[in-house]
């Protein structure tokens, strides 16, 4: 950043303190206004909270439930909004998805000295059932305070808080040394076809795209307080099986040795009492000893330095009674799916079992499966893989985009912190990720966890417009602090 623009920054974050949200109140910082940089535009934020909100409410009122998906509706509109900024768009990939599905495109350029950075959403959402709404999930209202709508959270509302955050620095006129790419994929919520699809035919557009921000992270807020910020880093990769045993069918009032049911069942017994191998992958380790402050002694101790806490029982025991945080350190396994007979008296031909795997970051997929081979001990147990692992996904710790993040984050919270949980569900990143792109997780929100449960592939899914005000500055803060 050019050091004439720093002054300018201070006055626009001091400004903006005194919208701060009523959950973080800041002191009002003493800073002497400088005059502005010539040819940078002062934003009127307040202006652009309520223009947000606008155009927000009529995203979320285009249905884009998936399926059909229909997000060529939801491209459309985004590009008219681009091009009335003077930002050319581009509707790509229609015919390969099929009708009415769509991905978007569109770019501002920086001056070329620094590589791109690409903000990307999907544009379908879960569908929702309207007779538990309280408001009709696609009506874009404003009730309360907040926007009520479908992919409020999850997530139309962070797109459009993406794609204002990109049309502030525009029109303000701020220095870019990296191009910014705006991208809205289509079907992220069923098969991830339109990430896959665009990676595959498009990669001139995202060949010089260094870094990627989309969701899935959560900033924690409990109970109205926010405790971190957060910044995704690394994903779980599933790696579903299915266990299918072969046997003699037969009348079960006389069994025999050739039933597959209790030989597949001793094998689905068998994973899902096996320890698996704990790790600690950098992310992990980062968010342990981040969170660790927010916690009394022992436990203090032991998130400091969770490598070590494993190595003691007590430790270890408080430690993987989080069922999420059992996640975050190794290979789970959860057996859920089983088929065999469907009569009481007939012993099956074959009895299978569907397993919920999901593996770290670093793991290879060989490995993992010999070792649940080698758990169920039994050549009779056929393995089939039904979902292969995405790409791994492990962020650098450090970067300009983390550095971004945590000083937009600091300057609006100097007392808290930001780290990185790991996630352990999937999103497209991977698919960017194997592009050569560094993806990251931010969220744009202060939403607190029982709201976010609720809303996000729930009902009475919504965000308010306190929200969408501080979302679109902190975006526009992060993407400053990455030029
Ligand atoms: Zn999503």
């Amino acid at each position: 950043m050019m050091p004439k623009m720093i002054p300018l920054l201070r006055s626009l974050i001091a400004g903006f303190s005194l919208l701060a949200l009523a959950w973080a109140p800041l002191p009002a910082q003493r800073t002497t206004p400088a005059p502005a940089p010539v040819g940078v535009r002062p934003i009127d934020w307040p202006a652009l909270a309520e223009e947000t909100t606008r155009i927000m409410a009529g995203y979320l009122k285009i249905d884009t439930s998936n399926l059909p998906g229909n997000e060529l509706a939801g491209a459309l509109y985004l590009k008219d909004v681009l091009e009335r900024e003077g930002i050319e768009a581009q509707i790509l990939d229609t015919a390969a998805l099929g009708t009415g599905r769509a991905n978007i495109y569109a770019r501002i350029k920086g001056n070329g000295s620094k590589k791109a950075i690409a903000l990307v959403h999907h544009i379908d959402v879960v569908p929702a059932t309207p007779s538990f709404w309280t408001v009709p999930p696609f009506s874009g209202e404003i009730r309360d305070g907040f926007l009520w709508g479908r992919g409020a959270l999850d997530m139309k509302g962070h797109g459009i808080v993406q794609l204002m955050a990109m049309i502030a620095l525009k029109r303000s006129g701020v220095p870019l040394n990296r191009d910014i790419v705006f991208i809205g994929n289509a079907d992220e919520e069923l098969g991830s076809t339109g990430a896959v699809v665009f990676v595959r035919d498009h990669p001139e557009l995202i060949r010089d795209v260094e870094y990627l921000l989309t969701e899935k992270t959560l900033n924690d807020v409990r109970d109205g307080k926010l405790v971190h910020f957060s910044i995704g880093v690394a994903e779980k990769r599933t790696f579903w099986q299915r266990l299918t045993v072969q046997g003699v069918p037969s009348h079960g009032s006389m069994p025999t040795k050739q039933n597959p049911v209790p030989r597949l069942v001793a094998a689905v017994h068998r994973l899902a009492t096996f320890e698996t191998p704990l790790e600690v992958t950098p992310g992990v380790e980062r968010y342990f000893r981040d969170i660790a402050r927010t916690y009394d002694e022992p436990q203090r101790s032991w998130l400091s330095d969770v490598r070590r806490a494993l190595d003691d029982s007590t430790a270890r025991a408080w430690i993987l009674d989080n069922s999420t945080w059992n996640a975050y350190l190794r290979v789970t396994i959860a057996p859920t799916v089983l088929a065999g007979s469907n009569k009481t008296n007939v012993i099956p031909p074959e009895a299978s079992a569907e397993v919920d795997v999901r593996i770290l970051p670093h793991h290879n997929r060989d490995s993992v499966l010999a070792m649940l081979k080698r758990v169920v001990n039994d050549t009779a147990v056929h393995f089939t893989t039904l979902i292969e692992p995405k790409a791994p996904l492990e962020s650098p710790l450090e970067s300009p985009v983390v550095r971004a993040i945590e000083r937009a984050a600091l300057e609006r919270r100097p007392d808290l912190f930001v780290t990185t949980p790991l996630l352990n569900g999937a999103t497209d990143r991977p698919t960017y990720q194997a592009a050569g792109i560094l993806t990251y997780a931010v969220d744009p929100f202060l939403v607190d966890v029982a709201e976010d449960r609720m809303g996000v592939h729930g009902n009475n899914e919504r965000i308010s417009l306190e929200n969408i005000g501080f979302g679109v500055k902190y975006l526009y803060d992060i993407l400053r602090y990455v030029q």
